[in-house]
């Protein structure tokens, strides 16, 4: 099957799992603040979990081409799994750093939707510059203890297993696989203001004892496992922008066909046409971008740049999609109940988030360009 092949089957899958668990369903959860367990349930019946895990351990194999298309396809259809999103690319991690006793523990539950995992870098203090993190483990006999604090941790109450990053010797970073029950570690949930099932906490660690297994790769060599998953994780969160992307565009279409205040439907005017023309251009442009990033990281070629943009196109092009979509719909893009502003904050978030435009912007400035840094 070529990569066309493999993300248009994928599409079809994730349309049978949305026709039962579709996006009522996931405001429904998102209102309750409770996981979409039967959607995930259903990505897993329909093997959706193992996309991206090699054959080897019990996977589907696919890639990241193949994670990527899952992501696009069910935010297109207006649930966005966060945390397939999240564990997609902790696994990553753990898949290329790990001993294959962690990998059995870790990444063989998650291809049948029993475990997830999240992923704890950010820090009150150090936001953007995770190397000024202040969380810390100190070395004991026989395993490590860990204390700090982390924040705008999503799905930590619905994770089996965290992966912390934290600092080990000095200013060296590791990366840690923490259950989520493990005493000494407290949850208090933000008060977020977007659409989704899962909430983002701040997490401490008050002296959590870690066995030596916990530990991820090589002591100190945290930041580079972590940097391992990125351009993973900004090809997995372009996808999921662009699925969001495409679905306001669609549901922005479908209201300019209907919606005739001065007898014609208002897309035949063109300036409201043009907006959503000019959307459905820079969507597929991104897409092209995205899927050039994932084939290159599936040949085993790191891709930073090609993740990079992917991300920094993807996110753009979603936000003018919702921005169009909502001067399409005139004052009910207010509505809740539309459901046009409710895709907004999720949408705008994925430029801030897991890294904002602004670092994806230097990346490509001092990488790709050889400007000097800036920060
Ligand atoms: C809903 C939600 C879910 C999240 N989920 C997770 C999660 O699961 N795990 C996790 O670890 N974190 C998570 N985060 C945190 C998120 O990754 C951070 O908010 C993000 O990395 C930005 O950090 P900050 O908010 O501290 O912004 P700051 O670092 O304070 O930056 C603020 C702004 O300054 C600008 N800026 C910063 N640095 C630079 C620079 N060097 N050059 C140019 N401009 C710059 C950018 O515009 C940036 O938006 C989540 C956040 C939200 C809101």
């Amino acid at each position: 099957m070529n990569n066309d092949e493999l993300i248009d089957t994928i599409g079809d899958i994730v349309r049978d799992v949305n026709a039962r668990w579709g996006r009522d369903y996931y405001l429904e959860r998102a209102r309750n603040d409770e996981a979409p367990t039967e959607m995930y349930k259903a990505m897993a019946d329909a093997g959706l979990w193992a996309v991206g895990i090699p054959e080897d351990i019990g996977g589907s194999g696919g890639g990241l081409v193949a994670t990527a298309a899952v992501m696009e396809h069910l935010s297109r259809v207006g649930t966005p799994p966060m945390l397939y999103a999240l564990t997609s690319f902790a696994r990553q991690s753990i898949l290329r750093n790990g001993t294959p006793e962690q990998i059995q523990q870790c990444v063989v539950p998650t291809i049948s939707g029993e475990r997830m995992i999240s992923f704890a870098v950010t820090e009150p203090d150090a936001g953007t510059n995770s190397f000024a993190m202040r969380t810390a483990v100190k070395p004991v006999d026989g395993g490590f203890v860990l204390n700090g604090q982390k924040t705008f941790i999503s799905g930590a109450d619905q994770s089996d297993v965290m992966l912390v990053a934290a600092k080990t010797d000095g200013n060296n970073i590791s990366m840690f696989i923490v259950p989520t029950d493990t005493p000494g570690i407290t949850m208090q949930p933000l008060n977020i203001n977007w659409h989704a099932p899962e909430r983002q906490f701040s997490v401490w660690f008050d002296n959590v004892a870690l066995p030596a297994e916990a530990l991820l790769g090589a002591q100190g060599h945290g930041s580079s496992g972590m940097f391992d998953s990125m351009n993973a994780e900004r090809v997995v969160v372009a996808a999921w922008a662009l699925g969001l992307g495409y679905h306001a565009l669609e549901r922005a279409v479908a209201y300019a066909k209907e919606r005739a205040p001065w007898g014609a439907p208002i897309g035949s005017y063109q300036a409201v046409a043009h907006p959503l023309a000019k959307a459905r251009a820079h969507l597929d442009a991104a897409r092209g971008m995205i899927y050039r990033a994932a084939t290159e990281f599936d040949a085993g070629r790191k891709a930073g740049a090609e993740a990079n943009m992917a991300k920094y196109l993807a996110s753009e092009a979603a936000g003018a999609a919702i921005d169009a979509a909502m001067q399409t719909h005139g004052g009910s893009a207010f509505d809740a109940d539309t459901d046009v502003i409710t895709l907004w904050p999720m949408i705008r978030l994925l430029r801030i988030a897991p890294v904002n435009n602004e670092m994806i912007l230097n990346y490509v400035a001092e990488r790709v360009l050889g400007l000097p840094r800036s920060y």
